[in-house]
């Protein structure tokens, strides 16, 4: 059985272990999160939160692409969300490349140059600091002001804050 087999097997169980209920399509907590793919970042459980909370972005880095944007613009505009979160976390796979190097390698591999920017990075909390200035300066985005950034120790499991820059 592949891995999604086993996964629609899961379903079937989760669900009839459930109650059918209907929840509010705007997140109870008024809240945005951005972060990385990885794996070993279960966001709910990490942070208390319950589904129907808040949105979660995710992508490999937790970048604040122009698709975040869109997506934030949506929940803050449409669906009620004041609160952004980013989180960004050690050991990052982005840590693990380079911009050129991915940029040069998926070239060779495929003769076309990607038009989308990789955005490796090597100082975690300066990329976080990146994150909060991109979100705060999107005149898309109706609450720029309760931004916040963090780094998740994926070997402890906790959360650092990251001071955010001036301006
Ligand atoms: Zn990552």
């Amino acid at each position: 059985m592949d891995v999604i087999d086993e996964l629609i097997a899961n379903n079937r169980a989760f669900a009839a272990s459930l109650p059918v209920r209907h929840v509010d399509v705007r997140p109870a907590r008024g809240l945005a999160i951005v972060t990385c793919m990885d794996s070993r970042l279960d966001v709910f459980a990490a942070l208390g939160l319950d589904d129907g909370d808040a949105h979660v972005l995710r992508n490999a880095g937790g970048v604040i692409t122009d698709d975040v944007i869109r997506s934030l613009a949506i929940s803050q505009r449409r669906l009620g969300t004041r609160e952004v979160m980013l989180i960004h976390h050690t050991d990052c796979g982005l840590e693990q490349i380079t911009d050129d190097g991915f940029r040069a390698e998926l070239q060779e591999a495929t003769g076309v140059a990607p038009a989308f920017a990789i955005e490796s990075f090597t100082d975690v909390e300066a990329n976080v600091r990146q994150s909060i200035l991109r979100v705060r300066r999107s005149g898309f985005l109706l609450h720029r002001g309760p931004v916040r950034g963090f780094v998740y120790d994926v070997d402890s499991h906790r959360l650092r804050e990251v001071e955010a820059p001036e301006s």
